[in-house]
């Protein structure tokens, strides 16, 4: 086992980088995890990568790809007498006009959870009034939904649903794939992969013969992850491969998928910043769909409203990076977020703003 701390390694790292970025052209590299950007804003990665090799942000951060018309449609819930229940990021997202921390504030009950079980329990407590729990997330979270949800399906609860926000990583990279040229290679999401396992990943790297290499966190992990991309680059010799080792089976987490495939279904859905997906969403299967609010409220067409100036879709896909939105650190601030990438702490502006990438 590798000690992620060792500075020479990380300084041997380094220099390897260098060493082979003199063989290759221009290289751009896209990863799909906040918490990659966390590591790399943190560390200063970007500034000590070579001219020529440059690591971009992609759609990696659950609360910023749910949709203005998702967080439209708990406010709407919120309006009508049902009780909202939500993890705390998704509570300060601004909707077309307000969030739901607003809403709370109006008087509407909108209530800051730790888990969907936490949700469970006050609808179980409080059998007169109805829940929504606003479920996100990716491959990571959708698990620990639908293990809820296998718990309650046959129990006595006619008061609890969820709003489904939950999304599918690999749809959304084979989709970056299909339309942006400009990406030359993956970093894969350490955490969505040790449940997915690196079989998703197998399909679009043979189709765009681009190298994905699925990495760790530490600042090592995603060195390591640019010297395996620019060797396969130099080499030709395009696969998937894994960094993670320590963390990731090229299986995956059997078990979390199981429970995946019992309770969710693929679905095609829009992402924040891009159109319909296709895969790109877990939609509830037949036997679970009692707890699907939209199978039992008849929710209005919500028109997305953008706040004018924000550029979230385009730092989404990679095309912008915050210090380009005339917004940013100014209007739009943590304490202030105008866009869904201020709130969360995966979300890229938050990042950079925490970090102070100006
Ligand atoms: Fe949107 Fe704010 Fe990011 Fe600009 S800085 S893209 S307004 S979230």
């Amino acid at each position: 086992m590798i000690n992620v701390n060792d500075r020479n390694l990380i300084k041997k790292a380094i220099e390897k980088i260098n060493k082979l970025s003199e063989k290759v052209d221009k290289l751009k590299i896209m990863h799909v995890c906040g918490s990659h950007e966390h590591t790399i804003c943190k560390y200063g990665i970007r500034d000590i990568l070579p001219e020529n090799i440059t690591v971009i942000p992609g759609p990696g951060c659950p609360v910023c790809v749910t949709t203005q018309k998702e967080i439209d449609t708990a406010i709407y819930l919120a309006d009508n007498g049902y009780v909202i229940t939500t993890l705390g990021d998704m509570y300060r997202v601004p909707g077309s006009e307000k969030s739901l921390m607003e809403k709370q504030a109006e008087g509407c009950d909108v209530r800051i959870v730790y888990s969907i079980s936490e949700a469970v329990k006050m609808a179980k407590k409080e059998r007169d009034k109805k829940f929504v729990f606003v479920a996100i997330g990716f491959e990571t979270t959708a698990p620990t939904t639908g293990a809820e949800l296998i718990s309650l399906k046959d129990k006595d609860i006619d008061n609890f649903f969820i709003l489904n926000c939950h999304r599918q990583t690999p749809p959304i990279m084979e989709f970056l794939l299909s339309e942006k040229t400009y990406i030359d290679a993956f970093i894969c999401p350490g955490h969505v992969s040790t449940i997915t396992g690196l079989k998703p990943y197998y399909k679009p790297c043979e189709k765009y013969k681009v190298p994905m290499v699925v990495a760790g966190f530490e600042p090592i992990d995603v060195l390591m992850a640019i010297i395996m991309i620019l060797k396969q680059v130099i080499t030709e010799n395009i696969k998937v491969e894994n960094e993670y080792i320590r963390a990731v089976k090229p299986e995956g987490n059997v078990l979390a998928q199981k429970i995946i495939n019992e309770v969710f279904e693929s679905i095609d859905v829009p992402w924040r910043g891009f159109p319909i997906i296709k895969n790109g969403g877990f939609g509830l299967r037949e036997k679970y769909k009692k707890f699907d609010i939209y199978e039992h409220e008849d929710i209005p067409e919500i028109k997305e409203k953008i706040p004018k100036g924000c550029i979230c879709d385009k730092i989404l896909r990679g095309e912008k990076l915050p210090t380009d939105c005339p917004l940013f650190g100014k209007v739009c601030n943590p304490l202030n977020p105008v866009g869904s990438c201020m709130v969360s702490d995966e979300g890229t502006c938050r990042i950079f703003y925490k970090y102070r990438r100006i």
